[in-house]
């Protein structure tokens, strides 16, 4: 791998000063230089959200493959995205159709390129944590979703891809100029003269970031000004991010990015998330006219507002210990209905059968805990009071 930290010339630090054509002309012909570099079986795996940043990504990749002649698009490219299975309907329907047209320019181009969407495994749902575990509802604190079903199910993949090739290339649409906090991480992981660094939690993975110093504006401004390579314009993300009033809530695939995860004031992210005190992109996008996804803003407050209710909750731990505990079974069957309400109310699936039947398996096993606790509790009282 030491090959691809060895660069020939370092253009990054010259581009800002560039117009943005010539600007993007460079950016491109160097992932065609890398795309042709010698650890060439490398496969590329791009980190696809959807969003404005990783959409310009990909077009920019496609863009350089196909100025290429047919024999030398040899390295396999992936274009992952995740669905946590909670995602915002309308987010998640752009985000599978761009994927779509990807997967279809793709073809009829001859490009070396797949789609994959991974999601969380039944047991780490978002449904089956809270209905079924009675994990309480996520926050700033107890903000366990990110993990289970973001970073674990991309890493699970990257590192399948990893284990078939030895090493693979993951390309990030980060940007220096998203934010301060992104700037700080990016200046963390930036090894003076080096395109790639390590990535920190995934052995084998590499990670190269191809838009580094784009601009917000300048992002926008390609896409406006350029037709999407496989096909069509990019008309619908920017629809849809002026619908959904859309920050970007952005791939998560590793623990120092988790904070981010469902902060700021409007992003793309979980229809389910309480980690934000207001679901702005929601609101923006009924404002927008989806008027039919306002029960699933009312089901999210709901959840917000009983989180730490003591009516909702055990008085003990998991572990025993006194103290605000999940919620309680009673309280996870009325989460659940209200859930099967608003499906019906919306009209298209929000929980699978699947979750449904290993949820009630362990309400089973945990009311049968919960008996047991009490039996013992009862001798432990009855033998202290002889
Ligand atoms: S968007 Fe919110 S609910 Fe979804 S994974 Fe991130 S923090 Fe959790």
């Amino acid at each position: 791998m030491n090959d691809l930290t060895m660069i020939s010339e370092d253009l990054l630090p010259i581009l800002p000063a560039l117009d943005l054509s010539t600007k993007y002309r460079l950016a491109v012909a160097e992932i065609k230089e890398e795309y042709t570099s010698e650890a060439q079986s490398l496969p590329w795996i791009i980190g696809f959200s959807g969003g404005k940043d990783s959409t310009l990504m990909a077009h920019m990749v496609f863009e350089a493959i196909l100025d290429l002649p047919k024999s030398e698009r040899r390295r396999e490219i992936i274009v992952l995205s995740n669905d946590t299975l909670v995602e915002s309907p309308v987010l998640m329907h752009h985000l599978k159709l761009s994927l779509e047209k990807i997967r279809e320019g793709a073809e009829s181009l001859g490009l070396p390129v797949k789609t994959v969407i991974t999601t969380p495994p039944v047991e780490q749902t978002f449904w089956v944590n809270l209905i079924g575990r009675g994990y309480p509802s996520p926050n700033k604190q107890f903000r366990w979703c990110t993990d289970r079903m973001k970073i674990q199910p991309m890493s699970a993949y990257v590192l399948s891809e990893v284990s078939k090739s030895g090493e693979v290339i993951l390309l990030l649409g980060v940007r220096s100029s998203e934010s301060v906090t992104r700037a700080q991480t990016i200046a963390k992981h930036t090894v003076e003269g080096e395109k790639y660094h390590r990535h920190t939690e995934l052995n084998g993975c590499w990670v190269y970031r191809p838009i580094l110093n784009f601009t917000t504006d300048e992002v926008w401004q390609v896409l406006l000004q350029r037709q999407a390579p496989w096909g069509g314009s990019h008309r619908d993300l920017i629809t849809v991010y002026r619908n959904a009033n859309a920050g970007e809530c952005p791939l998560v695939l590793d623990h120092s990015q988790a904070p981010s995860c469902g902060t700021g004031s409007a992003r793309f992210g979980c229809w389910t998330c309480t980690v934000v005190t207001k679901d702005r992109s929601m609101e923006g996008l009924i404002d927008a006219g989806s008027e039919n996804l306002e029960p699933l803003l009312d089901f999210r407050d709901w959840l917000v507002s009983i989180r730490n209710h003591r009516d909702y909750r055990e008085t003990e731990r998991r572990n025993g210990t006194p103290g605000a505990g999940p919620f309680s079974i009673e309280a996870r069957k009325r989460i659940m209905e209200r859930l099967l309400r608003t499906q019906e109310e919306v009209g298209f699936s929000l929980i699978s059968d699947q979750e449904v039947e290993l949820i009630k398996k362990i309400w089973e096993s945990d009311t049968l805990m919960q008996a047991d606790r009490f039996v013992e509790r009862y001798y432990q009282q009855l033998s202290e009071s002889n």
